[in-house]
Formats: structure tokens, C-alpha cells, sequence
């Protein structure tokens, strides 16, 4: 009796060299087993101490999977949207602002033990963040968003469902852009403006301060995002300065509308 563990040990061992793992790993393996059983430990605890507390919110929470935010890899040169916007606005906008968004935001989750597991959950519950989590957590999304908005030779012109449906929602493409520009002309300050699809199917077009975007419970018109453009002085002041309707009327020519038609489907 007293051999049987031994014996077990003799099985599993056999079986994988069956099926070819080498002896290093099957002991790479014991070990992060033993590992995994005593990381383990500490999680079935809080597990536990949740549901003393008697809350299924509170289990959930104490899940190790806590959301990170990160930063996608620019999906051009920063010189590929030339003439329409600058390397050097790209190379900052991406590589300074977007970036500390990223860092902030991970701190705030992490100091604020922020529970949420989906930036989906994240957004719809934004009023209930702190400053730091939701404007971080804005800008580090958005403008992973807004670099695939844009594409390089881009052409500047929508086809194919695309027109039909900003014909439907608009009267005429033209319209749209006119809509889409008074969006981002009048946002006061900094912001974004948005081509969103709201909760009954419809695409609107709107607007939102700061770093928020559509997809908060705190946005004037929710929905998803299907286009973005980023009004904030950072994304044209070193090309256009004050001249946010040359940006604006230039920055149409950079819009990847494969990806927006990828959105609409
Ligand atoms: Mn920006």
C-alpha cells in the first residue's frame, strides 16, 4: 500500500514518455504543479472570504484576472499619413500622450483595485470611476481606436455599403461629412468627435469632452464607436495651430474605410 504513490509516479511517467514529453519537462511540470497548488491558495481564500460576505459581486471581484489596457502597435510609419498629418505629430501624439494614458490608467486600476474585467464594463460604468481612471482610461482606448480610423493613401472616398449607409442615416456622404465637421468644429476645447451606431441600429453622429467617448454611461449619446477624430490641440497644434477646420477638412483624407466598413457589418 505505502508504494502506491511511487507506483502512480511510474504510470504518469510512462505515459508521457508515450507521448514523447522528455523527462526534463515531465519535472518542469511536477514543479509547476506544486507551483499552481500554492499560488492557488491565496485566490480560494478570497473566494471564500467573498462568500462569507455573502456577495456574488464581491466573488467575482476577487478574480486574479484584473483588467490591463495596452497600447496596439501604431499600424503605420509615423511619416504615413503625410501631408495630412506631420511624423513628428505622430511620433509625439503615439510614443508621449497615448502612452502615459496607457501607464496612468494600469497605475489607476491597480491603486484603486478597480474590478472590472472588459473595457466594455470599464466604460459603461465611468461615472463611478475617479478622474484619473476614467480620462486615462478614455485616451488610452480612443486612441487605439483612432489609429486604425486611419490608413495611409487612404483616398478619401467612401464606397460600396458604406455610401448606402451614410445615404440612409445622412441624405448623402456629403452630408455626413458637413455633420461630422460641425461635430468637431464646435467641440468646445478638447475632445472627439464620434460616428457612433446607438442602441436601436441608427448612426449618429456626436461629440464628447475631454477623453470620454460613447461607449461611457456618462456620454450624451451612447453607442459604438464606428469613427473617431481626436480635436484635442495635441493632435494638430505643431501643423495646423488654430486652424482646427484644415485639420478636420485634411483629416478625411486619411479615413481607413475598410475598417469603418469592417465596423458597420
Ligand atoms: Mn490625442
Amino acid at each position: 500500500m505505502s508504494s502506491w504513490p511511487v507506483n502512480c509516479l511510474v504510470l504518469m511517467y510512462k505515459s508521457l514518455i508515450m507521448k514523447n514529453i522528455t523527462r526534463r519537462n515531465f519535472f518542469n511540470n511536477a514543479i509547476k504543479a506544486t507551483v499552481a497548488g500554492s499560488v492557488a491558495i491565496p485566490y480560494l481564500f478570497n473566494g471564500v472570504k467573498a462568500m462569507a460576505q455573502g456577495s456574488t459581486e464581491e466573488l467575482l471581484s476577487s478574480s486574479a484576472s484584473a483588467l490591463q489596457f495596452s497600447q496596439i502597435k501604431l499600424p503605420y510609419d509615423y511619416a504615413a499619413l503625410e501631408p495630412n498629418i506631420d511624423a513628428t505629430t505622430m511620433d509625439i501624439h503615439y510614443n508621449k500622450h497615448h502612452a502615459a494614458y496607457i501607464k496612468n490608467v494600469n497605475e489607476a486600476i491597480a491603486a484603486e483595485n478597480i474590478s472590472f474585467a472588459t473595457e466594455k464594463e470599464f466604460f459603461a460604468n465611468a461615472s463611478k470611476l475617479s478622474a484619473k481612471a476614467r480620462n486615462n482610461g478614455g485616451g488610452a482606448w480612443n486612441h487605439n481606436f483612432f489609429w486604425q480610423c486611419m490608413m495611409p493613401n487612404a483616398g478619401g472616398t467612401p464606397y460600396g455599403k458604406i455610401v448606402s449607409a451614410l445615404d440612409g442615416a445622412f441624405g448623402s456622404v456629403p452630408k455626413f461629412k458637413e455633420a461630422f465637421t460641425t461635430a468637431a468644429m464646435t467641440r468646445f476645447g478638447s475632445g472627439w468627435a464620434w460616428l457612433v451606431k446607438d442602441a436601436s441600429g441608427k448612426l449618429v453622429v456626436t461629440s464628447t469632452p475631454n477623453q470620454d467617448n460613447p461607449l461611457m454611461d456618462t456620454a450624451e449619446v451612447k453607442g459604438t464607436p464606428i469613427l473617431a477624430l481626436d480635436v484635442w490641440e495635441h493632435a494638430y497644434y505643431l501643423k495646423y495651430q488654430n486652424k482646427r477646420n484644415e485639420y478636420v477638412a485634411n483629416w478625411f483624407n486619411t479615413i481607413n474605410w475598410e475598417e469603418v466598413a469592417k465596423r458597420l457589418a
